[in-house]
């Protein structure tokens, strides 16, 4: 790809840069990407039919869906989809299920491990870490546990899922 143009037209289109850049950088520097499976379309549904007896759920869903609506992510999961199959690297998606709440160092899920929205602290063996950082170490787990690249013990760990593989 020769393309290396900064737009900056308008909102959109920097967003769509963006995007492709960020795409583009994970895919030629890692030969594996796990991501969220988020199902962006799906939650999107959800919240808006449910929207008419609206409760505690579907409001905090509706402001999960706007953060990720906001930041572009099914954009930016199209743009790695298409740098993956260009540059050969391999895109891992995996259930998001608590991947916030459960330690990346004894497995342990708890709510109340997860301190506040930057912090983690582990109820069970206390190990603490910046909570993206924890959730990041998880979803790489899982990632690794379902393409085989794991060691045996973060295999056993992480629950199996059959690979949803985008790119050979
Ligand atoms: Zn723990």
């Amino acid at each position: 790809m020769s393309s290396n143009t900064v737009n900056v037209r308008g909102h959109g289109t920097r967003r769509k840069d963006f995007a492709a850049q960020t795409a583009h950088k994970l895919a030629t520097k890692h030969g594996l990407v796990v991501v969220e499976d988020l199902r962006t379309k799906n939650m999107t549904r959800s919240a808006k039919g449910s929207a008419s007896a609206p409760g505690k759920n579907v409001l905090q869903k509706a402001g999960l869906n706007r953060a990720i609506l906001d930041k572009g992510w099914g954009r930016l999961l199209l743009a790695l989809e298409q740098a993956a199959r260009y540059h050969g690297a391999t895109i891992v998606k995996v259930n998001p299920a608590y991947t916030s709440q459960r330690c990346s160092r004894c497995s342990l899920i708890d709510a109340n491990s997860r301190k506040s929205q930057a912090e983690f602290a582990c109820t069970g063996c206390g190990y603490r870490d910046n909570a993206d950082v924890n959730a990041a170490k998880n979803i790489l787990a899982a990632g690794l546990a379902v393409t085989g690249r794991g060691d045996p013990a973060v295999r056993r760990s992480a629950k199996r899922q059959p690979p949803d593989r985008l790119a050979a």
